[in-house]
């Protein structure tokens, strides 16, 4: 086995295994335990957006189609952004793309090559990580600091780039943090990295779970022809839809040969009758989404309502996303300490440790779901703690 495995490219050996997916592994079997570790929430896909895919099928939509995605598809992208942002968008900024997830991995390999650098604030989602080291690229993170919540020091992130560093990776909102960039430090980075000649991917997947205003402040207001700027987006959280594996890539529409190019040689484009399905959720989604959006805020009022005043506890309420990262006082090791809520609580939690520096000693909970099993998980997780003392 270890033989097999040194046959193997430094980079694809150097790839992690998520600390996130260990602790599923270890409870996804346990009958009646309250699942909160993954980032999805507990409702399927409305049926007028799996109905458009079982529709594409019955008409044979099985063949190729375009590399970038249809036409329609990428319309709709810009007719949603514009009507979300009120500036114009062109259906040459879009690339659909397997899930936010491979708009990473593209954005990673259009621009970071062997031994280049990425800036990344921490506590991190770790696929950012996975995928920079899986190309060669080196992870430089930014610790944030945790006091009464979540701060970056922009000028401590400035001062970690180097000659090497070729990107900053901007998660605003933030999982599993829930900070949110203001308008001010987003500006702050752009002019940095306009001067530096650095990149941004900017991950703005959460944009529309932000608690203090109908849209987290966005690169999308700011930018400019000629940002080096690339977007990650993702149909999965607005729409129900993490296990279509849909999202898009938002690039310089100059950029377009080229990622249609990578995009042949990686999936060679998103299945064909998922694609009518994407529109629908752009063109008929929005109450659902709302729906959505008003669901976790009902949920964040819950876990911060039935965990807040303990002196056993320690978090902020998140500003956007929808998860919670709490520490429990004692319990240093998040691994050890999921494992246990798994077999003495009865609920599922990620560890604070698969989330880079600083992520070790919190957990992480997904509160997008139907508040009578948040309320349920959270009397179990005091309850816990309660024994526990
Ligand atoms: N970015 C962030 C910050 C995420 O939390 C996730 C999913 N948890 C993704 C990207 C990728 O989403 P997906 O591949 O499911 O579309």
């Amino acid at each position: 086995m270890s033989q097999m495995l040194d046959a193997l490219t430094p980079s694809a050996r150097s790839a992690p295994e998520s600390g996130i997916v260990k602790v599923f592994n270890y409870g996804r079997t346990r009958e009646g335990l309250i699942p909160l570790w993954a980032g999805e929430g507990d409702k399927p896909t409305p049926s007028f957006i799996a109905d458009a895919a079982s529709q594409a099928l019955a008409e044979g939509k099985t063949f190729y189609t375009y590399q970038r995605g249809m036409p329609e598809v990428r319309e709709a992208l810009a007719a949603y952004f514009t009507s979300l942002y009120g500036r114009p968008f062109s259906d040459e900024d879009f690339f659909l793309t397997c899930g936010g997830m491979q708009a990473i991995q593209l954005a990673v390999q259009l621009i970071i090559g062997e031994d280049d650098e990425v800036v990344v604030p921490a506590p991190a989602w770790p696929n950012f990580e996975g995928a920079i080291l899986a190309r060669g690229g080196v992870v430089n993170y930014v610790p944030m600091q945790f006091e009464q919540e979540w701060t970056l020091d922009i000028d401590r992130l400035f001062d970690s780039c180097s000659p090497k560093t070729r990107a900053i990776f901007i998660n605003s909102p933030s999982n599993p943090t829930g900070w949110t960039a203001s308008e001010a430090q987003l500006r702050a980075i752009l002019e940095f990295a306009r001067a530096k000649g650095i990149w941004i991917i900017a991950d703005e997947i959460y944009g529309r779970f932000f608690y203090d205003d109908a849209l987290a402040p966005s690169f999308q207001t700011l930018r400019e022809p000629g940002d080096r700027i690339l977007f990650v987006q993702t149909f999965s959280k607005n729409w129900a839809m993490t296990g279509w594996r849909m999202g898009w890539l938002q690039a310089p529409p100059e950029l377009g040969q080229t990622i249609e190019n990578l995009i042949q040689y990686n999936t060679s484009g998103v299945p064909t009758f998922h694609q009518p399905a994407a529109r629908v959720a752009l063109t008929d989604g929005e109450t659902f989404a709302a729906g959505e959006i008003a669901r976790a805020a009902a949920g964040r009022e819950i876990v911060c309502n039935a965990l807040r005043g303990r002196n056993d506890l320690h978090f902020a309420p998140p500003r956007g996303a929808f998860y919670l990262l709490f520490g429990i006082e004692g319990e240093t090791n998040s691994l050890d300490t999921a494992l246990k809520l798994v077999d003495e609580a009865r609920i599922g939690i990620a560890p604070g440790s698969a989330f880079g520096p600083g992520g070790e000693g919190f957990l992480r909970l997904c509160y997008l779901r139907s508040p009578d099993q948040l309320s349920e998980a959270m009397g179990r997780l005091t309850d816990w703690l309660d024994r526990r003392a």
